[in-house]
């Protein structure tokens, strides 16, 4: 399923895998001056394709690796642009978890250009912003003063991360981009202000801060979550089993601490008990925000 709406002169096109009537989880393209930012998920693809079917399209610019965002690269035939650091990944791509099966799809092979720092497109100039921490390879675009930062900047809600993500590099690429002049982030989730973005650095430097205390204190990555984050909605607990604990508070904390991600715990029981036919409901309840675990939190520890 897709969404369109026009903010600022931006097209902004939701797309999200439709399951029995629900998108299990939402991702944002958007299309600005013939230049397509991001390209959704493999599961979208051919929407997407019809989408753009009578539109003019300079090229496609991808800011990071991940399924939702380049995963409908290869329906194009312009030209594709991703960041040098990940073009063997996105000419073969491993397998993803089979829960990020299920929401994105498998992503296939897209024979993607080395972005530059500056490029071109006739009368538009695209600033190419390194920007690493959500990904190794993360990179935002810079157009006519709106940052297309693709999954740079959440909210103060955040709770957990994937455990691929390096937070102290996230805090210097936001600290980066705020060097620049820009109105709005324009996000794979969310379109945010600059007065957000910078809400989001502080949010992170608090948290850093608080962190950083705990543990010279004695305490445990463990500890430190529940000190932290007393109030646990029950899409994070669903969020964490779902995945498999690839996404996790503990990962967000032990990323603001710099330490190394640990494998996770359990996971061969947490992945039997979601194989087992759940995962399309879970989604689906996960979706509808009528959240419910039938496990209490201790049992995935
Ligand atoms: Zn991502």
């Amino acid at each position: 399923m897709i969404k369109v709406k026009e903010v600022d002169n931006v097209l902004t096109i939701k797309c999200g895998n439709e399951v029995n009537g629900r998108v299990l989880y939402w991702t944002t393209l958007y299309y600005y001056k013939n230049l397509v930012i991001d390209t959704g998920c493999p599961h979208t693809a051919h929407e997407i394709k019809d989408f753009f079917h009578n539109k003019t399209v300079k090229a496609i610019l991808i800011t990071h690796y991940h399924e939702d965002h380049c995963g409908g690269a290869y329906v194009f035939s312009q030209p594709v642009y991703a960041p040098r650091k990940s073009l063997e990944i996105l000419k073969n791509p491993p397998k993803i978890p089979e829960y990020r099966q299920i929401v994105w799809g498998q992503p296939k092979p897209v024979h993607a250009k080395p972005l530059k720092n500056r490029m071109e497109f006739e009368e538009v100039t695209v600033e190419v912003i390194e920007t690493p921490g959500h990904s190794f390879d993360h990179v935002s675009f810079l157009i006519d003063e709106k940052l297309f930062s693709g999954d740079l900047v959440m909210t103060k809600r955040q709770m957990v991360c994937m455990r691929e993500e390096d937070y102290v590099a996230t805090i210097n690429s936001l600290k980066k981009v705020l060097k620049f002049k820009f109105d709005k982030a324009y996000g794979g989730t969310l379109i945010l202000t600059r007065e957000k973005v910078e809400e989001y650095l502080n949010y992170l430097l608090e948290l850093k801060k608080k962190a950083e205390e705990l543990y010279n204190e004695g305490k445990t990555v463990r500890e430190i979550v529940k000190i932290l984050f007393p109030n646990v909605p029950q899409f994070v607990y669903l969020m964490e089993a779902f995945s498999g604990m690839e996404w996790s508070r503990e990962n967000f904390i032990r990323s603001l601490l710099g330490l190394k991600q640990e494998n996770l715990r359990n996971s061969a029981f947490i992945i039997k008990f979601f194989s087992n036919c759940k995962v399309l409901n879970c989604c689906a309840i996960y979706n509808t925000h009528k959240l419910y675990l039938p496990y209490s939190e201790n049992r995935f520890r």
